[in-house]
């Protein structure tokens, strides 16, 4: 095989779930030209892991999209990996010209791909396993997955930001209080707060971090937490926002994509769960702590909860701290 095409997933927690299988595809073929389709935002950041080739940007629609879709089809795959569960992906599969297109089987979207693969039950096997049964029919087989390095550049870009925010020196502590996915994984953000009072008590500065739309949350945070603690959702752009990992004893994070980056760039991390289950989407990394209280209706995959999120007020803040300390010792 000299081309194959991989449509990476659309949000970064499983992009970076998908890095075995990204591996595995590159060991497995390394004089393979590897084009990596998805979001702009994203392939910055797995261009720097060296397991794509060439990286093409998949916009919403527009003409964007469709010079895009010429690019593809200039590269002309051979093969083609689908790891979004989406009919448009399996289409875009179709449109590529692969002769070969591998994906998880679904209603109406079966009949695009020529290997269709049964998921299993969701929370049954973990995200990336699953993503690795869709390289097995090319040969990739599990492999040694590298601490993952911040695009170049990024390192400069986070010291300038750790500037504006009058940090010099120190022991950092990450915080991300937020996750676009709902409430139902959300921890109290007064806890969050408790837990940097005792981290500022400690000697670390606790930066919150978190998108635009996250920022009244994580600057509620940071102001409840008090002198030490700053607020920079908002501020960065992702590949900083790795290299601030990078620059951090210690990340502690709702299951967010925020969690799975810290943990890959090899950050001590600790992740609350709340609705969903950490046997399928544990953040992959050498050093990560899974906190999950696990009542009887867990895990629903709510985004909301009627019954009180119990959950995540299971969770209290000692344990939280004790597994942070415990971490990043
Ligand atoms: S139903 Fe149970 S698992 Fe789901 S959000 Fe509510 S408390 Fe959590």
């Amino acid at each position: 095989m000299e081309r194959l095409l991989v449509r990476l997933p659309n949000w970064l927690g499983d992009l970076l779930m998908s890095r075995p299988l990204l591996h595995a595809l590159r060991n497995a073929h390394p004089g393979c030209a590897i084009a990596g389709v998805g979001p702009a935002a994203l392939l910055e950041l797995i261009a720097a892991d060296r397991v794509i080739d060439h990286a093409i940007p998949w916009p919403a629609g527009g003409p964007e999209r469709r010079a895009a879709l010429r690019e593809i089809r200039s590269f002309a795959p051979e093969a083609a990996l689908v790891l979004p569960p989406s009919f448009s992906s399996a289409l875009l599969a179709w449109r590529s010209g692969a002769r070969e297109r591998i994906g998880f089987g679904g209603e109406a979207r079966s009949a695009l791909l020529t290997r269709a693969l049964e998921r299993p039950p969701r929370g049954e096997t973990h995200l990336s396993r699953e993503y690795l049964a869709l390289g097995e029919p090319l040969g990739a087989r599990p492999a040694p997955v590298p601490a993952l390095e911040p695009p170049p550049l990024a390192a400069a870009r986070a010291e300038q930001s750790l500037e504006r925010a009058g940090v010099r020196g120190g022991k950092l502590a990450l915080l991300g209080p937020g996750a676009r996915y709902g409430p139902a994984k959300r921890w109290d953000p007064e806890r969050f707060a408790a837990v940097a009072r005792a981290l500022i008590g400690r000697d670390f500065r606790v930066l919150v971090c978190g998108a635009m739309d996250e920022r009244d949350e994580c600057e509620a945070v940071a102001r409840a937490a008090g002198e030490g603690a700053t607020s920079l959702a908002g501020t960065t752009d992702l590949a900083t926002q790795a290299a601030l990992c990078g620059r951090a004893a210690l990340a502690l994070c709702n299951d967010s994509g925020l969690a799975h980056l810290a943990a890959a760039i090899g950050t001590p991390t600790v992740t609350i769960f709340g609705s969903t289950s950490s046997a399928w989407t544990a953040p992959l990394g050498p050093r990560v702590r899974l906190i999950q209280r696990s009542p009887v209706c867990s895990p629903c995959f709510q985004r909301t909860c009627r019954i009180g999120y119990r959950c995540l007020t299971a969770v209290e803040a000692a344990s939280v701290l004790r597994a942070c300390l415990e971490v990043a010792a």
